[in-house]
């Protein structure tokens, strides 16, 4: 068992002084495989005052220095990809193939910004055109400062990555809180730091939970900015401490997102974007497409080949390249996805599979993946994000309707169309209010593109550009001409 009980500061391994331990736990074997010190506000502390420390000649470092770094630290991953992948599937429970999605997806992004950072610095003191004679305005773009970056245990490596890449690309230093649940596959942010030889301070990674560490470090008044994925209940939180001092906020949060099949659709096409966007990685996707909408015309055909396909699901241990599936990440989102079914049957949700239709594997934290039918748009089920194997559907007479209801939600973070015509497709997608909305397609994420929501799906865009601009302040040199 891995004892993970020091934080990385300033490029040393410090011992932490809190005595809470937390323990890690492999939810396939459901066995402890670490011990993690829940840290406390003097380990937040310390982090961020090395981070201030560091934050003034990383800036002056330039961006195509940083750059330097951020391919280096594309490197270091590519290097370690096969046991960061079974690291993450046995603290994440995800299976492998999913694994090495993961690592693709952090590797492009570090990559990408690395690009970035070198268009960064080409670009400052670039002139602005305007009607003043006689007037010159220069544009610069400069770090936030010192960030503190929050993420969750669903795409360990991944939501760091998102964050990381471009504050470091901007010249800003990094305190960052992984989640408490995955530690294992994040801590090789630290470590990967120290090959590289980054500068001291430029990166810090504090481990703890919630209340040891997330809450003091929004609270903490040497942090410029934050950037928080996780859920609404916490993001409000950030939000809230982030409101002292007025300092910036980015918020990447939950998701109730729609999936359209309209009435030309190709049934089977259409049953196996579905299955994509709402059983990979067990559910456990901000970006899940939990709600089926479908016309009347497929919906008893499409329900058919949804049933196959769900009972295709192989479930098992994430290390084995035969399964599909593995377990929820926690015994606690198991209950949490647990408790909805229970509100299924309450409700009395007429199922098309559901919990009686398989058995489970003897270990591990599963939920059997789960499809209702004609769910009322007033139930739980419809409304709120379960975060499990759990599709909702509901039929609908006309395209119009289909765009209605898919809109009916306080979330807005992605959507996808499914049409025999592309063209169509599109134009519906523009009627969707969400930030990645696919059409015949499902999931596609790549650093070029943005990731964010609209509503409560969250505050501003990651990736592309935008995620860049999240860690930048703008200003102008604004004087006589010449
Ligand atoms: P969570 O909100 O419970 O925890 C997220 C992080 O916040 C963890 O590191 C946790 O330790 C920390 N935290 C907890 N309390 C805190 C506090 N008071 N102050 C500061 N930090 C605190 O979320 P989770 O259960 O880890 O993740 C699941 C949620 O994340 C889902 O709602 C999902 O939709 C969301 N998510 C969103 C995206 C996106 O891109 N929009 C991506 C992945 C996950």
């Amino acid at each position: 068992m891995q004892r993970l009980t020091k934080q990385f500061i300033d490029n040393h391994w410090v011992e932490s002084q809190a005595t809470r331990r937390l323990t890690v736990t492999d939810p396939y074997r459901q066995a402890p495989i670490a011990e993690l010190t829940a840290g406390d506000a003097a380990d937040v502390d310390a982090a961020v005052t090395a981070a201030r420390r560091a934050q003034p000649a990383w800036q002056a470092l330039g961006g195509e220095r940083r750059a330097d770094f951020l391919a280096a630290f594309a490197e270091a991953l590519v290097a370690r990809r096969e046991a960061l992948m079974r690291l993450s599937a046995s603290n994440n429970g995800k299976a492998l193939a999913e694994t090495a999605i993961d690592l693709d997806d952090a590797i492009a992004c570090y990559r990408y910004y690395a690009g970035q950072a070198r268009a960064l610095e080409a670009r400052q003191g670039r002139f602005v055109e305007h009607g003043m004679a006689g007037v010159e305005a220069l544009t610069y773009e400069d770090p936030a400062g010192v960030v503190g970056l929050i993420t969750p245990w669903n795409f360990p490596l991944v939501t760091s990555a998102w964050k990381i890449a471009p504050a470091l690309a901007a010249g800003c230093t990094v305190v960052f809180k992984p989640s408490e649940v995955t530690p294992l596959p994040e801590q090789a942010v630290a470590e990967i730091a120290l090959e590289i030889g980054l500068p001291p301070g430029v990166l810090n990674l504090v481990h703890g939970d919630g209340e040891g560490i997330g809450a003091p470090l929004t609270a903490h008044p040497g942090v410029d900015k934050l950037s928080f994925t996780g859920s609404n209940a916490v993001g409000e939180k950030v939000m809230r401490a982030a409101a002292e001092g007025a300092r910036g906020v980015s918020l990447e949060l939950g998701g109730k997102s729609p999936i359209l099949v309209l009435d030309d659709a190709d049934v089977e096409a259409a049953a196996d974007w579905v299955m994509a966007g709402i059983y990979f990685n067990s559910g456990q996707i901000c970006s899940a497409t939990s709600r089926l909408i479908v016309h009347d015309s497929l919906a008893d055909a499409l329900y058919a080949a949804l049933a196959t396909r769900i009972d295709a699901i192989r479930l098992g241990d994430p290390l084995d390249a035969a399964t599909d599936m593995g377990p929820m990440t926690s015994a606690r989102q198991r209950q949490a996805v647990e408790r909805y079914l229970a509100i299924a049957a309450e409700e009395g949700l007429s199922a098309v599979r559901d919990a009686r239709h398989r058995d489970l594997p003897r270990q591990g934290e599963f939920v059997a993946p789960t499809l209702y039918r004609d769910v009322p748009t007033d139930s739980r089920l419809w409304r709120e994000e379960i975060f499990g194997p759990v599709l909702c559907a509901r039929s609908v007479a006309s395209e119009a309707e289909a765009i209605a209801l898919a809109n009916d939600s306080a979330f807005g973070l992605a959507a996808t169309v499914i049409s025999g015509d592309a063209e169509r497709a599109r134009r519906v997608g523009r009627a969707l209010r969400a930030g990645s909305i696919w059409f015949n397609s499902e999931q596609l994420v790549m650093p070029e593109v943005s990731w964010g929501g609209f509503g409560i799906s969250g505050i501003g865009r990651e990736l592309g550009p935008w995620g860049l601009s999240a860690y930048l302040e703008v200003k102008h040199l604004i004087g006589p001409a010449g």
